[in-house]
């Protein structure tokens, strides 16, 4: 399948139209952003990483019975995936308390959340991608019920599925963020699901407050070691 004319480019990927109508190419690039696009960069080698680590999250996630927009691996950046209409929303779910959960209910980063939670934020840039709950999102007609109860029980079901791959690497799923899309009348997940979306802690360093991050928070809070995080965790999946 080859690029045609390109139908989008967003913060970390470009979209190109193909021959076919229902499959769009996805291409990961190695630009970066933080707090919705002020804090900018590049990291070296993130693309490959992102579209590889995606598409192995999907197909593991496909096994499980969670229909993915997932269809072909082209090369190390560019993947065929379904031509979905993005639900516009981000669906957080979390596990451990982290980043703008600990800040905004003044929860200590690394404690550990009575249950999984799940949020949504209204997909939206120039509003800052505002929190809001599901009578919000149906008075605004971004999902319908049934969408949204669909939606949910996906993302608690990845939630199960990604941190059971996760534990027997050694490596704590603390939180991420998922993105779902509408394809040939059903809802299908979409996006990526990477370092740049999940935040990964080296197992067990939860309990103090010199946790390991191997993800995107080393690029947003200038830690260090950002290529090498992205690096260690294509390794332990086994891509590397
Ligand atoms: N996240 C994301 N894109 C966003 C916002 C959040 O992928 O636009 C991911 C982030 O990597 C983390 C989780 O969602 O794994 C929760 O992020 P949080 O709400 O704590 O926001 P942050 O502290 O990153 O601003």
């Amino acid at each position: 399948m080859e690029k045609k004319e390109q139908l989008y480019e967003g913060k970390a990927k470009k979209v190109f139209a193909t021959e076919n109508p229902d499959y769009v190419i996805v291409s990961y690039k190695d630009d970066a952003t933080a707090f919705n696009g002020l804090k900018k960069g590049t990291i070296a080698g993130k693309g490959v990483i992102n579209n590889k680590m995606s598409n192995l999250m999907m197909k593991m996630l496909e096994k499980k019975g969670i229909p993915t927009h997932f269809v072909e691996e082209l090369d190390d950046r560019n993947t065929v995936v379904k031509k979905v209409q993005i639900v516009p929303l981000e669906v957080i779910i979390r596990n451990v308390a982290a980043g703008s959960f600990s800040k905004k209910y003044g929860v200590p980063e690394g404690t550990i959340l009575a249950n999984p939670t799940i949020e949504f934020s209204y997909k939206n840039d120039e509003l800052g991608d505002p929190l809001l709950n599901t009578y919000h999102a149906l008075a605004l007609r971004l999902a319908t019920k049934e969408e949204i109860d669909t939606i949910t029980n996906m993302a608690f079901a990845v939630n199960d599925a990604m941190k059971a791959f996760f534990k027997e690497l050694n490596i704590d799923l603390i939180d991420f963020k998922l993105e779902f899309g509408r394809y040939k009348g059903q809802i299908v997940l979409a996006d990526e699901i990477s370092p740049d979306t999940c935040r990964f802690w080296e197992a067990g360093s939860w309990d103090t407050t010199k946790h390991v991050s191997l993800d995107k928070d080393r690029f947003r809070r200038d830690l260090g070691g950002v290529e090498d995080a992205y690096a260690e965790i294509f390794k332990r999946i086994g891509l590397n």
